[in-house]
């Protein structure tokens, strides 16, 4: 999806909403697809995800940030957000699972459901599978979902 093709679905969905004082914008993060920065009223998408996503997906993101700007400041994925996402029609989950991104060098795989993860730097901490976590453990890191470094 072209920016300016991001702009006129984005502004849309936005005044739809009743929004009608946050701007659009973009990013060149790898590793996040969007961020909605309540400091600067700002819904921005990264100009990587843009181009490497369908519509759908693309669409579908944009709402998910319109769902946390109508949602609020410090309420993350939960309950609150969760419903609003209902209303405002876009899958209620994080986006990493759906988004495809530029592929980092490091590549990581759990054990459990086998789904390959890659990061661009190293990961200092060690990270969960966030499929298993979120579906056997409640969301939370939990250490039987630890990815392992795959060569
Ligand atoms: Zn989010
Ligand atoms: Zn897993």
């Amino acid at each position: 999806m072209t920016k300016t093709r991001f702009y006129a679905i984005g502004y849309d969905l936005m005044t739809e909403r009743g929004i009608c004082d946050w701007t659009l914008g973009t990013h060149n993060k790898k590793m996040s697809c969007g961020t909605c920065s309540f400091n600067d009223k700002k819904i921005s998408l990264s100009s990587h995800f843009l181009r490497l996503n369908s519509d759908d997906v693309i669409i579908n993101t944009i709402k998910h940030e319109i769902a946390h700007v109508l949602a609020g400041q410090g309420v993350g994925h939960g309950v609150v957000w969760k419903s609003i996402c209902r209303l405002v029609g876009c899958v209620p989950s994080r986006l990493n699972d759906i988004a495809i991104m530029p592929k980092g060098k490091w590549l990581y795989r759990c054990t459990t459901c086998e789904k390959e993860y890659t990061f661009h730097r190293k990961p200092k901490r060690r990270k969960g599978c966030g499929v298993c976590c979120e579906n056997y453990a409640g969301g939370k890191f939990d250490e039987r979902f630890v990815l392992e470094l795959k060569k």
